[in-house]
């Protein structure tokens, strides 16, 4: 008999996609204590694949596929019991509240009935019997939690830091180093940054991604038909939404202004703009995003093309610790003057933590108003925002909004990933764990913390229109779950829990973040890296993109 020896490695997930290769394969394999690493993995898989045919008629090992959940059915099959879960409270939808006694963090335990990969029934742990014909899958006291929907992110220019690098780490720094990274983009390279985030934010749980497209000339005509392509490719995957993303100042030239909305009305996007948010932003010398008087009526230029067509809004505003950026403000008050009736978000708005108490009070009730969504992204705000460009003084304003002002006020508030590995960010995996793990340490967001998981599941997928049961665990709805080991918060939150399942339809995903050599531009090493004979000087300063 042949065995390959395959031990479980630290990525659980790789440990299922062999045990899934092996089954299709049809032969056996066992499992050991010691840790190959990835080659070693590759190496035994094209073996196996090479013996198959020694290999016909050998049962499949049935051993299990994780370390934490052993009996999760990975045949095929999408009816099974996970019982004693932790789920948060405020995510479950469809059941009857009465029986479900959240403890003092909001967290249920349950038993979640998934047949034909869909959620059946959600009762209180061990007061039901499991259905008799369907396997029971202990979560032993695990977090589960629907899949998250990021509400804003840069997917069409991740994974550029290293070949055009901001040396400052600053917001200026980032812009002027942006553009001259549009030296590099085609389809291919956009197509393949892409996809890679999209792999990843899939990997971790994802099932909802909105990106904000560079919209000048150039990348325009590079980006949106990739993302047209990529967002078709991943549907019922990964629902993604593109926002076209232009500084205010651009809504000055009418016509392109018009030409750029209708090209997010045909490819069923969004149409934003980057407003009060240069480092400058809401000073008379921000001629990129705040325009000085001109604010308000190049506001009514944006909402009344989105009016006409129909589009939603999605805005950068306030990315500073300005007190005199008020952006927030005015699109607010642009709603009411236009009569908007479409979604508006408004990402970072950072400037209401420089507000004095009664001014913020304005700004937020006036939010409330035009019942605007507000997005935090904290983890890029913390690296760009307050940053000394000599790189000799310690931050001290830590760039993030007013998060527990706004949701005390009614206003939604959401979490998002905003940029990954590019010159606002350099670092970043699409992770909403991550992103929510880092909020609640930033904004304080655990006392108390039982309604802020909506902010990165449920709300974002509201406001996104992904339907009822997107972004819940929803009796009726489809089992898209993420089932952790954590069983509490300090579980959660402590540790990475790059081990963690992740169910669509109710099957575990066997893929696993991609490797970053997936990016090296044919095959070489460092190909993805800057290109030292391009004039890396070419487009600097012309243009202030304003805003992560
Ligand atoms: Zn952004």
């Amino acid at each position: 008999m042949t065995c390959f020896v395959l031990s479980p490695s630290h990525k659980p997930r790789m440990n299922r996609r062999v045990a899934q290769e092996c089954q299709s394969a049809g032969v056996a394999r066992v499992f050991s204590r010691s840790t190959p690493h990835t080659d070693s993995y590759h190496r035994l898989l094209t073996l196996a694949r090479f013996r198959a045919s020694d290999c016909v008629g050998m049962p499949p090992d049935a051993a299990s596929w994780s370390r934490w959940i052993p009996s999760v059915p990975t045949d095929g099959t999408d009816s099974f019991v996970l019982v004693n879960a932790h789920v948060p409270l405020c995510t479950v939808s469809g059941v009857d509240g009465e029986g479900l006694q959240a403890d003092h963090d909001g967290l249920v335990r349950v038993d979640i009935v998934i047949r034909d990969g869909k959620v059946l029934d959600i009762s209180p742990a061990g007061t039901r019997d499991p259905p008799s014909d369907v396997r029971v899958v202990d979560a032993d006291g695990g977090m589960c939690w629907p899949t998250f929907s990021d509400i804003h992110t840069h997917i069409d220019k991740g994974h550029t830091c290293e070949r055009s690098r901001n040396h400052s780490g600053s917001l200026a720094g980032a812009d002027d180093s942006c553009a001259k990274d549009e030296a590099f983009w085609s389809q291919e390279d956009v197509r393949r940054r892409m996809e890679f985030s999209l792999k990843s934010a899939y990997a971790h749980g994802t099932s909802a991604v909105r990106t904000h497209i560079m919209s000048g000339p150039k990348q325009a005509a590079i980006a949106w038909p990739v993302f047209h392509e990529l967002r078709e490719k991943w549907r019922g995957k990964i629902e993604l939404q593109g926002v076209s993303l232009s500084i205010l100042r651009f809504f000055r030239d009418e016509d392109a202004a018009a030409e750029l909305a209708d090209t997010v009305k045909a490819n069923g996007g969004i149409l934003g703009a980057a407003v009060s948010c240069t480092d400058r932003g809401g000073h008379a010398d921000d001629i990129y995003t705040t325009c000085g008087e001109e604010l308000p009526a190049l506001l009514d230029v944006i909402f009344r093309l989105a009016n006409e067509r129909g589009l939603d809004l999605d805005f950068h505003v306030d990315e500073n610790g300005n007190e005199v950026s008020k952006g927030l403000l005015y699109i607010a008050e642009a709603a009411t003057r236009n009569d908007f009736k479409g979604k508006i978000v408004c990402g970072h708005c950072c400037s209401l933590a420089a507000q004095a108490p009664a001014e913020l009070a304005r700004i937020i009730a006036a939010a409330h108003r035009s019942n605007i969504c507000v997005v935090s992204l904290p983890i890029v705000n913390q690296w760009l925002q307050n940053r000394d460009v000599r790189g000799l003084c310690t931050p001290t304003k830590r760039g993030v909004t007013t998060l527990k002002e706004l949701d005390d006020a009614g206003v939604q508030v959401c979490l998002a990933s905003d940029n990954t590995r590019d010159q606002f960010y350099g670092y970043g995996d699409l992770d909403m764990l991550e992103i929510f793990r880092e909020s609640c340490r930033i904004g304080h967001l655990d006392r108390p913390i039982a309604n802020w998981p909506m902010a990165v599941t449920s709300r974002p997928a509201t406001v996104m229109g992904l339907g009822e049961h997107h972004g819940r665990v929803a009796v009726g709805g489809p089992a898209n779950l993420v089932v952790f080991r954590g069983r509490c918060y300090s579980e959660l939150l402590s540790r990475p829990q790059l081990d963690r399942l992740v169910l669509r339809d109710g099957r575990p995903l066997m893929d696993d973040v991609p490797d970053y050599r997936e990016l090296d531009v044919g095959g070489e090493p460092g190909a993805n890296k800057r290109r030292k004979s391009l004039d890396m000087d070419a487009g600097a300063g012309k243009r202030g993109k304003g805003g992560a």
